[in-house]
């Protein structure tokens, strides 16, 4: 259902104008569009190309949405290694089946009108009811309401101005090797091993292999970088991941398809006093802990379609529909959550690889409800401040000594988070 942009500049109106076709775009335009409300989705290219990334997620993300046939794959042995000691994470890890995520919201697109058109969005205007938004093609689009998806860098929505932006960065190949390159079924998260590299080299740039047995014989390995300012640039991760391979008398025989990661991990949250809703990246939805987010859009686009169909059936328009739909995404709840993952981010970052590994080795004997609420951003405050004191109590000193002490510009971070400024 692509409509050409028409050369014709008179405009065309709906309830909501959805800006992107990535995961986030497609989410939020369905799910308002299952509240009877008209959709326009704006994408600047071909809005059913494949995308580019690999999305992984827990597995009962998406049971817990009755979405799990929505993996490609599913690993019950799910480990980690650090210090040297492997950790079964007791937990279903599942890699999205990318291509069957996008034609399930394509056939919701199809099924509840949404209009999809194939124009980048250019410039935007608001008035006192309405926004218009002028496609590139110079056709115009006048919506009740603007939902900008277009990711971590995007053309509406603004966010303050932050230095030092960490970012995640990996370089991964999916490939043919001489020997299994981790326990053949399984899926590791983070195996921090370092014995291919000398001492000193992981201590102040540490990265881990995040890798997944894709059966017949094909393997995912990724040399990851959690976060770091500036972001480890990729040969260095190519290089380091070549290294672990070699180590392991891993040869690699045939490569089908590499992937060069980089997105930001500790964004501020975008202002949420301006016109322009935002969605996805966009409306900074990355948890800055982990680098998650498909899960959270899944789980938070209902509500906020909810919130937004509500506003626009009561009438509300304006400034005071935007400030709706952005108290509902980010509630002072989720600012504050925010808050203490931002602080945390900067906490690990400051860490040497054995600090590094420590710390996770006590997060991950937290009890599972806890570790695996934290990285999916489902627990309340009162258990997330619970799981942090936890954490605390059973880490080493020399843990807890870093802990303890702000460093740099950490106090800031959570205090933005938690006084909602
Ligand atoms: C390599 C990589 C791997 C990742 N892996 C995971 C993972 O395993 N699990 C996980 O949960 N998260 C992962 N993430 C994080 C996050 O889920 C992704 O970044 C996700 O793609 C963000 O979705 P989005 O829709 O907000 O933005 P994007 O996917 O970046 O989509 C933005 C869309 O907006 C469009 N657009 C841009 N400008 C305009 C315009 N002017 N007009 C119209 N359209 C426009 C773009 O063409 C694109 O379609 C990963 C990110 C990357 C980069």
């Amino acid at each position: 259902m692509i409509h050409p942009p028409s050369p014709v500049s008179e405009a065309l109106l709906c309830d909501v104008l959805v800006v992107g076709a990535g995961p986030g775009a497609l989410c939020i335009a369905t799910a308002l569009a299952q509240h009877q409300l008209q959709v326009i989705l704006l994408a600047a290219q071909d809005p059913w190309q494949p995308w580019p990334n690999t999305y992984g997620i827990w597995g009962h993300e998406l049971d817990d949405l009755g979405l799990g046939f929505l993996l490609a794959h599913r690993w019950h042995h799910c480990s980690s290694v650090f210090l040297g000691e492997e950790l079964n994470h007791g937990l279903d890890y599942g890699l999205i089946d990318k291509h069957s995520l996008q034609q399930y919201w394509r056939q919701l697109c199809i099924q509840h009108g949404v209009c999809v058109k194939q124009d980048p969005a250019g410039t935007i205007h608001h008035h006192p009811s309405h926004s218009e938004v002028c496609g590139v093609s110079g056709q115009l689009y006048r919506a009740r309401l603007v939902v900008d998806a277009s990711g971590h860098r995007p053309i509406f929505v603004q966010r303050p101005h932050c230095p030092g932006v960490a970012q995640q960065a990996a370089y991964g190949l999916v490939g043919r090797f001489s020997k299994p390159p981790i326990r053949p079924g399984s899926f590791v998260l983070m195996d921090y091993g370092a014995s291919h590299l000398s001492p000193e080299e992981p201590q102040h740039q540490p990265t881990f292999l995040y890798a997944m047995d894709l059966g017949n014989g094909r393997y995912f390995v990724e040399e990851t970088s959690l976060a770091a300012y500036p972001p480890l640039p990729f040969a260095l991760l190519k290089h380091r991941l070549e290294r672990r391979l070699q180590w392991h008398s891993c040869s690699l025989e045939q490569v089908y398809e590499v992937e060069q990661c980089l997105f930001p991990m500790n964004l501020p949250l975008p202002n949420r006093r301006q016109r322009v809703v935002g969605f996805g990246g966009a409306a900074t939805m990355v948890h800055p802990a982990s680098g998650y987010m498909v899960g959270a859009l899944l789980r938070r686009g209902p509500g906020l379609a909810a919130a937004i169909a509500q506003g626009l059936e009561k009438g509300c328009n304006g400034m005071a529909l935007s400030r709706m739909a952005w108290q509902n995404l980010w509630s002072d709840d989720l600012v504050r959550r925010h808050g203490i993952y931002r602080f945390g981010l900067e906490k690990l970052m400051a860490l040497s690889s054995k600090d590094l590994q420590t710390f996770f080795h006590t997060f991950f004997q937290l009890p599972q409800p806890l570790w695996s609420g934290f990285l999916t951003n489902t627990l309340p405050i009162p258990s997330l401040t619970g799981a942090m004191v936890r954490l605390f109590a059973r880490a080493p000193w020399t843990i807890r000594r870093h802990l303890i002490w702000p460093q740099g510009r950490e106090l800031n971070l959570l205090l933005t988070g938690l006084l909602l400024r």
